[in-house]
């Protein structure tokens, strides 16, 4: 049997995240470190050590999808792994992101004022207030937590349909940070 490693068990960091924030939402900020860790592993090891080894939310999906056979294990269809797709989804997940960076502006230079909510599916608008006291942080701290709290609870939402629906691990398939990692690697390696 393959020894387990400490970074076998980042499922668990998976779970503890997302569930802090439905009490602070302040902690949505540690998922900078999912979005940042990534990109500087493939840009100074040009490898995608993070997907294969650090990744909880990968290993969240593993988990459910076949330890506790959440998943139909269907095979995935073949356009979600295709390359237009792959990159058209990267291409509206930075769009949003780059959204989500703006309203924070607006936040900090007073244009508007904080939203006490989150989005999902880019769409719905939930309220959240109760994770958030006004004036713990600067305001545009607390809009930039909800926002990105957003995007990482919608990203984690799909990535447990097609998992419920396909294969386990098929949010991987067009994941934003796996096709951005994969395609940094690539270049790296032409190098
Ligand atoms: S593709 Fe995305 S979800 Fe899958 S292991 Fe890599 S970073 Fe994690």
């Amino acid at each position: 049997m393959k020894a387990k490693h400490w970074y076998d068990y980042l499922w668990v960091y998976a779970i503890i995240y997302f569930a802090l924030g439905f009490f602070n939402i302040l902690f949505a900020w540690l998922g900078m470190i999912d979005f940042l860790l990534p990109l500087l592993l493939a840009i100074f090891g040009g490898n995608k050590f993070f997907c294969n080894h650090l990744c909880g939310r990968g290993q969240l999906f593993s988990k459910l999808g076949t330890d506790l056979k959440c998943s139909r294990c269907k095979p995935t269809p073949r356009w979600m792994s295709s390359k237009w797709f792959r990159y058209a989804f990267l291409l509206f997940f930075l769009t949003m992101f780059g959204n989500m960076v703006f309203q924070t502006y607006l936040v900090a230079a007073g244009a508007t004022s904080l939203r006490q909510a989150i989005k999902l599916f880019w769409t719905f608008r939930v309220p959240w207030g109760w994770t958030y006291t006004a004036g713990t942080v600067a305001d545009w701290m607390a809009q930039f937590s909800f926002g990105f709290y957003s995007l990482m609870l919608t990203s984690l939402l799909l990535g447990l349909i097609v998992m419920v629906l396909y294969m386990p691990r098929t949010w991987c398939a067009f994941c934003p940070m796996g096709t951005m990692t994969q395609g940094i690697c690539k270049l790296k390696n032409k190098e």
